[in-house]
């Protein structure tokens, strides 16, 4: 499992990754996780939770980055069976009572034509077990209550209730914000708002992380998020 120490010693472990990244920060009482993955993926998430040997932990919070299928199909069974407190963007709560969450928009021709296809043939393998939410988070959420650098931030526009974690002010855990299908890209494939997403990326160049962890791929350098931003703020018409 990889894992990455910030200056402050908070250790980041990457729990699943291949179709969903899943995270957890730890610290002596406290675990955070970041998205779940899949149905499919619940054992070995829970495996590699329980080989960390991080316990005993008396705080353990899931946040969503978003309610995407692929990011919460575990949620309720992490909160009735493992005791987890769920936060999770204001923006997604509407979904959640229902268990789906409406696919964004392509952003270009190829998903524009995949997301039609997609939202009448696959929508039964789209939806989640709905979940209790015990935290809705509106803008910034700071965790200095329980003594850590960590912050939540929203980030909309792939999604309307999308939230970053902002771990040390090193490190950026941001869901499906930003992250590449071709080589030295970060544009997502799929964007409720392309123009807000955007926008969530200047907030997220506005940290002094060096390091964006998206939830599907490799981590992203601070020098590709400010080249692709410069590119697509002028494309998109937004000055910060
Ligand atoms: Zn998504």
């Amino acid at each position: 499992m990889q894992k990455w120490i910030t200056k402050n010693r908070y250790e980041i472990h990457r729990v699943l990754k291949d179709r969903c990244n899943s995270f957890l920060i730890s610290s002596e009482n406290f675990i955070l996780l970041v998205d779940t993955g899949k149905t499919s993926a619940y054992k070995k998430l829970i495996r590699n939770i329980n080989s960390l040997n991080i316990h005993p932990y008396s705080n353990k919070i899931l946040v969503l980055t978003h309610t995407h299928f692929d990011h919460c199909q575990n949620a309720a069974k992490l909160s009735t069976l493992n005791g987890f407190k769920i936060w999770v963007g204001k923006a997604e709560s509407t979904f959640i009572k229902n268990g789906y969450t409406p696919i964004p928009q392509g952003t270009n021709i190829f998903t524009k034509i995949l997301v039609a296809v997609a939202k009448r043939l696959l929508k039964p393998f789209l939806g989640y077990a709905p979940f209790d939410v015990d935290l809705e988070v509106t803008n910034n959420v700071l965790l200095t209550e329980y003594n850590l650098n960590i912050k939540i931030v929203a980030t909309p526009g792939h999604s309307a209730g999308s939230v970053s974690i902002i771990v040390d002010d090193e490190i950026a855990l941001v869901g499906d914000a930003l992250f590449g299908i071709f080589p030295n890209s970060i544009h997502p494939p799929f964007a409720d708002d392309t123009k807000e997403m955007i926008k969530s990326w200047d907030k997220l160049l506005q940290t002094n992380c060096k390091l964006f962890m998206p939830a599907h791929g490799k981590p992203v350098s601070r020098e590709l998020m400010q080249k692709e931003f410069k590119l697509y703020s002028t494309k998109n018409d937004f000055q910060s």
